[in-house]
C-alpha cells in the first residue's frame, strides 16, 4: 500500500464540486482528511493521507491535476543521515508504509523516500537520531 501526504488548493470553481469523493470511487483511494480551510478569496485548501496502489495514486493525481486542482508534497520530508545510522532496524518496526525495511541478507535498513507518508514515527524511534525532517517545497504536477 502506498500512501502519501499531499496538499490540495482548489480553484475557486471547483470548490464546491466532489471531487475528493472521486478518489474513493474511481480510484480505490482511501483519504484520511487532516485539515480543510477555504481561503477568504473561496479557494479551498485541504490537507490529507492518500492511500492505495502506486498505480492508482498516480491516476488520483493526475485526475486530481485535470480538474485545476494543484497538488503539492507537505512541506516537510524525512531524510535519514546515513552516517548516522547504524542499521539496528528500530524505525523498521514503526513505519507503517515499509518506507523503512531490513534488506536480506545483508540485514541492512533501505529507506524509500518515495513510500514516505512523512508520519515521522521513525525519528523519536531511532536510538542515533538518523532520521530528520526537513522543510522542503516539492510540487508533484504543475
Ligand atoms: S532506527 Fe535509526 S539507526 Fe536504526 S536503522 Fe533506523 S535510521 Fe538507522
Ligand atoms: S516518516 Fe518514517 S515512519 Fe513515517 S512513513 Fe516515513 S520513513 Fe516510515
Amino acid at each position: 500500500m502506498y500512501s502519501k501526504m499531499v496538499i490540495l488548493r482548489f480553484p475557486q470553481t471547483t470548490v464546491q464540486k466532489p471531487i475528493v469523493c472521486y478518489l474513493a470511487k474511481d480510484y480505490d483511494l482511501i483519504f484520511n482528511i487532516l485539515n480543510a480551510t477555504v481561503l477568504p478569496r473561496k479557494e479551498g485548501f485541504l490537507v490529507m493521507e492518500l492511500s492505495g496502489s502506486r498505480k492508482n495514486f498516480n491516476l488520483g493525481i493526475q485526475y486530481l491535476k485535470d480538474q485545476g486542482v494543484q497538488v503539492q508534497s507537505p512541506d516537510q520530508e524525512v531524510k535519514r543521515v546515513k552516517d548516522k545510522c547504524t542499521h539496528c532496524g528500530a524505525c523498521t518496526a514503526v513505519c507503517p508504509t515499509s518506507a523503512l525495511s531490513v534488506e536480506r541478507p545483508e540485514m541492512t535498513v533501505k529507506f524509500d523516500q518515495n513510500i514516505c507518508s512523512v508520519c515521522e514515527l521513525c525519528v523519536p524511534a531511532c536510538p542515533t537520531r538518523a532520521m530528520e525532517v526537513r522543510p522542503t517545497n516539492k510540487v508533484f504536477f504543475e
